[in-house]
């Protein structure tokens, strides 16, 4: 009976090369990006071994024999990809490990401790003489893991474990609360590192440009996540939840995240490590419904089939489906087949008049946020289609409704900003780079500066795309180095010390955030859950003091 590969995928791929059959795909080849949101294993190839389940950071992956029901589909799923994909051997030989460098010739300072930081640390500090100082604006690491994931993924969050060993290493410095740009310039980060490697991520969210977007109301989801994640900046958000609908547009899976967070029941969200103020807000809404806007037809929507399979197990939800374009195209890639077949499974279910309802609504677009003083509703235009029913660009009908609501939420994915010091690519919202390399004005390499995760290749793919993004960056800083670019002549470890120290603020490092890790997982204890999170930077940094002290 083979393994399976179950809606957790994080494709952060450490099955793939443990297989012994090589029957996991599509990771790509090694070091290759692919965009594709999870992984499948191949049954007829499977030999059972289970190193892959082993193996697996978010126990995403089940023995056949042992598939919960409520992931019973994926059997299916995982044997339809390679019916369409038939196994190939990507045929490409394994990257040489580099050698181990002498101590003192190669370190980088990595900026952003999120998951595209953590996994190009753990990548450079696999190779001996390495040293990697990361800077992290927060008192606390993990970036997305910890403010983006939603709580109820907790299976996600566990991936923290695979960077632990690494970062215990002596060759790793950490300094959270300290930011770059304000505390410590570009330029002080090359003085101090032979390179320089940027994943700060794609924090802000995008805008719609139309009328009524100031209106009081309206709010990014990424506010919304960061505020329920109790990230410090978005603890004292508040949101309208007096009402019984709520507005999504956009329907990306941020978007099915926060459809899930605004429905989810009191006792649901307690057994999470949500904010406490999220926590005790959201068990006192009224939101019943929330209406999810895409503006093309089901089979182009935003989500993944995983994230949008996984709502039909929610307790007291139901799912409902407006659209008249529920047929794949004959052509249809696999993923896309299953998708448009799920929204039709959806639309012909009938909904439960006492269950509170997700609603997806297809081929509309925003025009215009409107109320008075605050919002009032969201007027959408309904897009044309062709025959194939593709939304057609700019040719909206004409036809306009008003949907009432108190609560919008934009949904519609993020942007990078610029960084101090660097070029920017003002349109795709990155640092402009090749394979990793950050590109200057005139197209060619600066040397030593290097982007990896969303400010590299946009806002798109999951926590563990980040580890092949951080291969690929990985490898081009080796060719550099092997070619002897990185060679400056940079001052040493004390003065990089004492430069950090005159910051103003306590700086933390990795036993600081064990200490709040600690902290935080106590509280959780004392209440029942997993965690209970600070939300004050305050209270973070006098829970790692108090670590401090008492060593
Ligand atoms: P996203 O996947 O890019 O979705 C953005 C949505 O906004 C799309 O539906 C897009 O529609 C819509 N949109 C963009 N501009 C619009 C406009 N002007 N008017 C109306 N709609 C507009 O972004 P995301 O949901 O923020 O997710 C970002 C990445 O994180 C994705 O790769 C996602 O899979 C990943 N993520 C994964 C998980 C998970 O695995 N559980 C959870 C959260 C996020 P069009 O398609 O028409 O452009």
């Amino acid at each position: 009976m083979a393994f399976v590969i179950t809606r957790s995928c994080c494709k952060d791929s450490s099955c793939v090369p443990v297989c012994p059959v090589d029957c996991i795909r599509p990771a790509g080849a090694p070091g290759e990006y692919t965009d594709s949101e999870m992984l499948y294993i191949d049954p007829d190839t499977c030999i059972d071994c289970g190193l892959c389940m082993e193996e697996c950071p978010v126990d995403a992956i089940y023995s056949g024999e042992n598939l919960p029901q409520d992931l019973e589909r994926f059997r299916d799923i995982n044997a339809e990809y390679f019916k369409r994909h038939p196994l190939q051997q990507y045929g490409e030989p394994l990257p040489e490990e580099h050698d181990p460098v002498e101590p003192g010739s190669l370190r980088v300072a990595i900026v952003g401790a999120g998951p595209a930081g953590c996994y190009n640390a753990c990548e450079l500090l696999f190779i001996d003489g390495v040293e990697v100082d990361m800077y992290e604006r927060l008192p606390t690491p993990y970036g997305l893991i910890r403010g983006g994931v939603a709580p109820d993924h907790l299976n996600t969050k566990e991936i923290v474990d695979v960077f632990d060993g690494a970062f215990t290493d002596d060759r790793f410095a950490c300094h959270l609360n300290v930011e770059v740009g304000r505390d410590l310039t570009h330029e002080d980060l090359m003085a101090h590192h032979h390179a320089v490697v940027y994943a700060v991520g794609a924090f802000h969210s995008r805008t719609l440009g139309i009328p009524g977007e100031e209106l009081s109301g309206h709010h990014s989801a990424t506010d919304f996540v960061a505020w329920y994640n109790g990230h410090p900046d978005f603890a004292d958000q508040s949101f309208d939840l007096t009402h019984e609908r709520a507005v999504i547009i956009g329907n990306g899976n941020v978007a099915i995240d926060v459809a899930r967070m605004l429905l989810l029941e009191p006792d649901e969200l307690a057994d999470t490590d949500i904010a406490d103020h999220a926590l005790q807000a959201l068990s006192q809404s009224n939101v019943k419904e929330v209406v999810v806007l895409g503006r093309h037809a089901p089979r182009d929507a935003a989500y993944t089939l995983k994230e949008f399979l996984a709502l039909a197990h929610l307790s007291g939800i139901d799912v409902v489906v407006e659209s008249d374009y529920l047929e794949a195209r004959p052509d249809d890639d696999i993923e896309f087949e299953m998708k448009v077949n799920a929204a039709r499974e959806y639309a012909q279910r009938e909904p439960s008049p006492e269950n509170k309802r997700i609603v997806f609504r297809f081929l509309v677009s925003p025009v215009e946020i409107v109320g008075s003083d605050r919002v009032e509703g969201l007027r959408v235009v309904h897009n044309a289609v062709d025959e194939s029913g593709a939304f057609v660009q700019g040719d909206p009908t004409g036809e306009t409704e008003l949907i009432e609501t108190p609560l919008i939420l934009r949904s519609i994915g993020h942007r990078g900003s610029r960084i101090e010091g660097l070029p920017f690519d003002e349109g795709r919202c990155i640092v402009p780079n090749d394979r990793g390399r950050v590109l200057g004005d005139d197209g060619e390499p600066l040397p030593g500066v290097y982007v990896t995760g969303w400010i590299k290749r946009g806002a798109h793919g999951v926590i563990g795309t980040n580890k092949t993004d951080a291969e690929e960056t990985v490898a081009r800083l080796w060719e550099d180095f092997d070619d002897g670019k990185l060679t400056s002549d940079i001052q040493d470890s004390a003065s990089l010390q004492e430069l950090v120290a005159q910051r103003d603020g306590e700086v933390i490092d990795w036993s600081g955030w064990r200490a709040i890790d600690a902290a935080e997982r106590q509280r959780g204890e004392e209440a029942s859950r997993p965690r209970v999170k600070f939300v004050d930077i305050a209270e973070m940094l006098a829970a790692a003091q108090s670590a401090a002290s008492s060593r």
